[in-house]
């Protein structure tokens, strides 16, 4: 790992820039070393399988039907998320598909009104939830986030605004923090009372499995918890094969009890004559059971943990001394970076000046504003080691130097 001269970052920083460097690390992607893991599904099942499946269960996945998914693929998201298999409703290729859909489908059933209801956003959060508010035309409110989820006294306080009607949650390795939820957060989260009866937890459980360091996070389970309180409609949970399988032709799930689910079912019954069920026997095939996906989650922590590692030690040695600060998760895709206020933007721009693209400031807040202009989210998974090395290098030279 090549030392950075404290005394001299600018020096280095030129040097750096000579190199003519061209690194991506804007977008928390698997890498391909991780995507081969899953080349297993890409090979299409045999016929006498999919045969064999049809005499045994009387579904034909070779045609129409199966609105909500096939009932293996519902066990194994029932497993995963730790709720009844009756609540799940199967979809492909990207859990934000099923967001924007269930969004959309509170606005289409009247609940939600656009351009009034208003939706909570823990930030710095996922610039894509923010995406699907802007476009659907629902006001954002930033909530701060801390180290045990967002800030709870805030959240009750607006939540007796019958306008506030939704709110995104990413209760387990944040994006981008990698923070998760404390129990008293998930508690008072289904406990608290919300004075628009229509108020929905959008529960983003995207990295429930991701975890690369110590054991699997266990969070209080967020549907039963609402259902205690007599909120059991509060919660809709997403969760996504994106970052097990193949991102962008895997499968996902989002998930509800009484009344949600039969919106959101009624819904899918209008919207199409079925899903992929090829894809769904394939990940069937492939993973079988929770107990596989766990085995085959711990390939791709062993490929992620000295990612985040290196990271960690490079942020660790030279951050401190420009008075930023930055998370160290155990699981998720994200370092969640502090620089001090009024630096994030220019940060941003010196690396880009070296070749190393880094997501751009602002994004993990509403609106892409960043009151503080403060927080950079960092992905080290998709790059190899030796450009995670110099990504990481730059962009401690930028924030030393900026
Ligand atoms: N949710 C969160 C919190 C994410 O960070 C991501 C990807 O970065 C996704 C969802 C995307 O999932 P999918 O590919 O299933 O749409």
């Amino acid at each position: 790992m090549g030392a950075i001269n404290l005394q001299n970052p600018t020096a280095r920083f030129s040097a750096i820039k000579d190199k003519k460097l061209s690194i991506d690390a804007t977008r928390g992607k698997p890498s391909m070393q991780q995507v081969a893991l899953s080349d297993g599904i890409l090979a299409a099942p045999p016929h006498h399988e999919i045969e064999a499946y049809q005499a045994k269960t009387g579904i034909d996945i070779l045609n129409y039907g199966g609105n909500d998914g096939l009932p293996e693929m519902k066990n194994i998201f029932a497993e995963i998320l730790d709720i009844s298999p009756g609540d799940v409703i199967v979809g492909g290729n990207s859990s934000l598909n099923m967001m924007f859909d269930a969004v959309a489908t509170m606005i289409l059933s009247g609940l939600w009104v656009q351009g009034k209801s208003k939706i909570l956003c823990p930030s710095p959060g996922y610039d894509r939830h923010f995406a699907i508010c802007q476009y659907l035309d629902l006001p954002m409110i930033t909530i701060p986030m801390t180290p045990n989820g967002p800030d709870m006294d805030m959240v009750e306080e607006l939540a007796r605004d019958p306008d506030v009607a939704g709110m995104w949650c990413v209760p387990v390795f944040s994006n981008p923090q990698g923070h998760v939820y404390s129990d008293e957060t998930i508690r008072r989260l289904a406990a608290m009372p919300t004075a628009n009866p229509h108020f929905k937890l959008l529960w983003d459980n995207a990295y429930s499995v991701h975890h690369f360091q110590g054991a699997r996070p266990a969070p209080v389970n967020i549907l039963p918890e609402c259902d205690k309180h007599g909120h059991p409609g509060r919660p809709i949970i997403f969760t996504s094969f994106a970052k097990i399988s193949v991102p962008g032709a895997c499968v996902v799930c989002m998930a509800a009890a009484k009344p949600t689910v039969d919106v959101l079912r009624k819904r899918l019954l209008a919207q199409t004559i079925g899903p992929d069920k090829i894809n769904q026997f394939q990940h069937i095939n492939f993973f079988k059971n929770l107990q596989g996906v766990q085995a085959h989650m711990e390939k791709h922590a062993a490929i992620l943990r000295p990612k985040f590692e290196l990271v960690n030690e490079m942020f660790s040695k030279y951050l401190p001394e420009a008075g930023a600060t930055f998370t160290s998760p155990d699981g998720g895709y994200f370092v969640s970076v502090e620089t001090p206020p009024g630096h994030a933007k220019k940060v941003v721009a010196k690396c880009k000046e070296a070749g190393v693209l880094i997501t751009d400031a602002g994004a993990t807040f509403p609106y892409g504003k960043d009151p503080f202009d403060s927080n950079i989210r960092f992905a080290p998974s998709f790059l190899s080691m030796d450009e995670l090395e110099q990504a990481a290098e730059v962009f401690c030279l930028a924030v030393l130097t900026a």
